[in-house]
């Protein structure tokens, strides 16, 4: 498949307005489903966790989870969403081997929360004020895989899995209003809102809010009108963007497929698309106008949701702090400089470098694993931090023996790499790689002994005051140590002997 015509990016935005509106489905981690006792778990042998109710087996009966009702007024709360008093569930007709009901439990023209805003804060500072349309419970679907073809896609594959473990896990859609003015930074927008409903919904534990895992996935659309005009251009729907980068890429994409075939006297037509990942590009997927005939009707198998107004309350007096506040108050706590605290906050390390504080990590300690060694090598790999084999508990013990003495900077790099490599826990990397800092001096001076023997002259240069040739012999020593040598110890021998 080729890619479509793109106008170049900055014309685009010269020419056009752009609007998006976003629709993030977050998978709350309640222990069961949304309307039965199975397991919400994610990696079980796939249809295990399934039972009459979430596959829908005729006369099975429903009955609603109450913390997930609980999860879902929390995410509306922290958005600053009215809860309604009443609310019901409605059925989503619709077939698809995905869904062995043959609807949906989803809430329609009644959401259990609705009318919020979030500011959202741009990485050059710049804030916008995002408003929230509603936010809804409704149910997962079940995974398929599609097996054989290239693109993992129905088409061309060979055949294909379904797996109901995930059918009836609670999901919690939150709908934006169209979003307007985002300018130029229109998809940088789109990215930092989707992160911070990550954000938000991961502080309050309500979700996993693993995004390779599904746990939080974005339909972005985009719009464009030409500069002035009042009416709204037509939206494409990017479906299931599945990471903070894919939202931003995906909306730069639609911007720029859009422009060009406005321009070029086209029009839009209202669709749903797929994003390519490894590609970097949308392609067409079924149209659909907004009259869309699900057949809606309220589910007669359940009661309406109607929270008292003391439960609200509760809930609302138990919220965490908002991210925003607990950004200022680990600034200050951390000690970092603003452009340290940006440039985390940036990457996304603000989880991982919080954690391996709380595991006994100085912060700054704790900031120089995560946004350096890990994040290259989570780069390399192309993947998050968090998706790296090693915990931030286990960051902290091997930053702990450092701080020691026990391990050198560079045997500690040699812990990290054997943990990523699945040989278990740093101690046992430690024990089968035979990393200790040698620290039997006798076996320290035989070494310095023969690299003094090989460059004779460092001990005069030494004692003339350039302690800097120091260097090339406590270069040798580590090298013949195998670089398990406490350098710093070296140093100190190296600088006696020429006293
Ligand atoms: P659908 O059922 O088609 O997904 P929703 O109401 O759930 O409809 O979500 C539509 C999303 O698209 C909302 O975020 C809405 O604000 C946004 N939207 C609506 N019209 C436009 C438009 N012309 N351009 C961009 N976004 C739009
Ligand atoms: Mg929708
Ligand atoms: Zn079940």
């Amino acid at each position: 498949m080729s890619k479509e015509q793109l106008m170049p990016y900055e014309k685009a935005i010269e020419q056009f307005e752009v609007v998006i509106g976003l629709e993030v489905h977050v998978e709350l981690n309640t222990k069961s489903k949304m309307f039965c006792g199975c397991k919400n778990e994610f990696g079980s042998e796939p249809n295990t966790n399934v039972c009459p109710i979430c596959i829908g087996l005729p006369g099975a009966l429903p009955s609603v989870n109450k913390k997930a009702v609980e999860s879902s007024i929390a995410i509306g709360l922290a958005l600053g969403c009215d809860i309604a008093k009443t609310c019901r569930f409605a059925r989503k007709n619709y077939f698809y081997p995905d869904l062995a009901k043959n609807f949906q439990t989803s809430q329609y023209d009644e959401p259990i929360a609705f009318g919020g805003k979030l500011s959202i804060e741009l990485a050059d500072g710049q804030s916008f004020n995002v408003e929230i349309e509603r936010a809804h419970m409704e149910e997962d679907a079940g995974k398929l895989t599609h097996v054989g073809g290239s693109t993992g896609r129905i088409h061309g594959a060979d055949f294909s899995l379904v797996d109901y473990n995930r059918a009836g896990v609670p999901l919690v859609e939150i709908v934006t209003k169209p979003i307007f003015g985002g300018g130029d930074k229109a998809p940088e927008l789109a990215a930092a809102y989707v992160r911070a409903i990550r954000e938000i919904v991961k502080t309050m534990n309500v979700s996993d809010a693993r995004m390779e895992r599904g746990n939080v996935r974005c339909d972005a659309n985009v719009s464009l009108r030409p500069k002035g005009q009042e009416k709204l251009g037509t939206r494409t729907e990017t479906k299931n963007v599945n990471s903070i980068r894919s939202v931003e890429s995906a909306v730069r994409y639609e911007i720029q497929r859009q422009a060009h075939i406005l321009a070029n006297g086209g029009t839009i037509i209202q669709e749903t698309r797929h994003w390519h990942e490894d590609r970097g590009y949308t392609s067409s997927g079924r149209v659909k106008s907004d009259a869309e005939d699900y057949r809606y009707f309220p589910e007669p198998d359940l009661v309406p949701v109607e929270p008292s107004a003391d439960w609200v309350e509760s809930i609302r007096a138990a919220l965490p702090e908002n991210p925003e506040k607990r950004r200022k108050r680990l600034s200050a706590e951390w000690g970092f400089s603003e452009l340290e605290f940006r440039d985390v906050v940036n990457a996304d390390l603000l989880d991982v470098i919080y954690a391996t504080v709380e595991a006994g990590a100085k912060p700054q300690a704790a900031r120089k694993w995560w946004s350096g060694e890990l994040a290259r090598i989570a780069n390399a790999e192309n993947k998050s931090v968090e998706e790296l084999a090693i915990t931030p508990a286990q960051v902290a013990e091997i930053q702990t023996l450092i701080d020691s003495g026990e391990l050198t900077d560079r045997m500690a790099r040699d812990v990290v790499a054997g943990v990523l490599a699945g040989e278990g826990e740093p101690r046992a990397v430690i024990e089968q790689r035979g990393l200790k800092v040698v620290s039997d001096e006798g076996a320290l001076i035989a070494a310095i002994d023969l690299a003094l023997a090989a460059q004779p002259d460092v001990l005069e240069k030494i004692r003339e005051g350039k302690l800097q040739a120091a260097g090339a012999v406590i270069g040798a020593v580590m090298k013949a140590m195998g670089g398990q040598a406490d350098a710093a110890r070296v140093r100190e021998l190296v600088l006696e002997r020429a006293k």
